[in-house]
């Protein structure tokens, strides 16, 4: 046998018990802020054919070109790849079950996405996204609620100092003259342009607009803007959504120079950023997407959404004040072996019929070792089902935690096995009244 150690796939992370307490908070307050707007949950595969990506998100972007992890499926020669992004599957799914054909539908989705990218803070191999999309509702309306209700997550998560950055990418006619424009513009400074802008000059130039070389910023400063390329309509567009982010309080700057990366994208995008995190600062992006349907197969279904990439908004609320509180269990059941294990584990059972949670002491071990564990798990409080006590129907409890001299349990104390349940609810409710 092989002595090398097994480890995670470089960039992939694994979710440890000391960070789940913060993780299980935050994907509670999203389940209940999704609710609140109405999003029905879907689960699409992690896995799906290669072709729903590359159709789906466009051959010339970073991801398609060389982010995604594809493979041949040996026992069948199929074309593979996990998920990149939730956009693609959610629109295969979106066609497989004719969704949206009673009307238009508020979708989202959590789990995680593979990119095949360098590793670095906040940029792993194996992330995790908050995906959102309403499928079949034409805007702007949608649109802003969708930010809006971004600018209502952040405040829910106690999240400081988010920025908002939107833009409008027009229609595929307007982005045609800007496009030749732009490429016009940047044959002229060609000698300033690096590898990758070059290689996407005439692939996708848009995406040029969105390197973060430094040596690129003058020559991107002096770029046709697409705002002025667009016409009557998408002007009206975008000049509504900006009226409704405004009339909802939500501040926001227009940047130009912002394209996203998928090629899909129409009229609005968007991202929200922080200084908190270091150049990986984006926490969420997305925007409007009509010709994706379509594109996909389905009938003509104009579309909006976004993902959150959950890793960078746990950092951040690693950062904040807000941490979450770790869930404590109420009770920890220790006993002396032999029939006091057996009603132990019986009396764990009862306890948790009475709705508390309990952890039963597996195995045999000293009390005294026990009770150390009972201390060590958080518990408030510890079942001690003794030899003598259980001879008399009784177990002894005694609180975990520092309390008042007065408190319940305070000092050890027996309790007949039928009351137990209702004492330990009725001085956890105590200790929640004092807190
Ligand atoms: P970037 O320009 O940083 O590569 P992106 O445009 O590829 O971002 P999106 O496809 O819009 O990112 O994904 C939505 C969000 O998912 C991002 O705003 C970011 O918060 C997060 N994200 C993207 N890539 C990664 C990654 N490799 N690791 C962790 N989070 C990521
Ligand atoms: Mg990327």
């Amino acid at each position: 046998m092989s002595k090398t150690k097994l480890a995670a796939v470089r960039g992939m992370n694994d979710l440890l018990p000391p960070d789940a307490p913060l993780w299980e908070w935050f994907e509670a307050r999203v389940y209940d802020w999704l609710r609140s707007y109405g999003y029905q949950q879907i689960r699409t595969p992690l896995l799906e054919h290669t072709d729903v990506f590359v159709r789906g998100i466009g051959e010339v972007t970073e991801i398609v070109e060389k982010e995604m992890y594809s493979f041949e499926d040996r026992l069948n020669g199929e074309h593979l790849t996990l998920r990149p992004e939730f956009t693609a599957g959610i629109v295969r799914a979106a066609i497989e079950h004719n969704l949206t054909y009673d009307g238009p539908r508020r979708l989202w989705s959590i789990g995680p996405v593979f990119r095949h990218e360098r590793p670095q803070r906040g940029r792993y191999r194996q992330f995790h996204q908050v995906n959102v999309e309403a499928l079949g509702f034409a805007g702007p309306d949608i649109d802003a609620e969708q930010i809006v209700m971004l600018a209502r997550l952040w405040k829910i998560l106690e999240l400081p100092r988010l920025r908002l950055e939107i833009n409008c990418l027009g229609q595929a006619d307007e982005r045609a003259r800007h496009r030749a424009d732009l490429i016009a513009h940047f044959e002229r400074h060609a000698d300033a342009l690096d590898a990758d802008a070059r290689r996407r000059l005439h692939s996708n130039p848009l995406r040029i607009l969105d390197s973060k070389n430094p040596e690129m910023a003058p020559i991107l400063q002096t770029a046709p803007r697409i705002t002025d390329y667009l016409g009557d309509q998408s002007r009206a567009f975008f000049e509504r959504l900006q009226a409704q982010l405004a009339a909802a309080g939500v501040q926001f700057v227009v940047n130009p120079r912002l394209v996203r990366g998928l090629d899909y994208y129409n009229l609005t995008v968007f991202e929200w950023i922080t200084d908190a995190l270091g150049s990986q600062g984006t926490i969420c992006g997305g925007g409007r997407y009509d010709p994706l349907v379509e594109r996909m197969g389905g009938r003509p279904t104009p579309a909006c959404g976004y993902a959150i990439g959950v890793e960078r908004v746990i950092e951040l609320l690693r950062q904040s004040a807000a941490t979450a509180p770790a869930p404590a269990i109420d009770a920890y059941v220790v006993h002396q072996g032999g029939a006091t294990a057996h009603a132990a584990f019986l009396l764990a059972e009862r306890l948790r019929d009475a709705g508390l949670d309990v952890v039963y002491h597996a195995g045999e071990a000293s009390l005294k070792s026990q009770m150390k564990k009972a201390d060590q798990s958080g518990a408030e409080y510890a079942v001690i089902v003794g030899e003598a006590e259980l001879a008399q129907g009784a177990v002894a409890v005694k609180a975990l935690r520092a309390r008042a001299a007065d408190a319940p349990f305070a000092e050890q104390r027996t309790v007949p096995q039928a009351q137990l349940a209702d004492a330990l609810i009725d001085a956890l409710s105590q200790d929640n009244e004092e807190v």
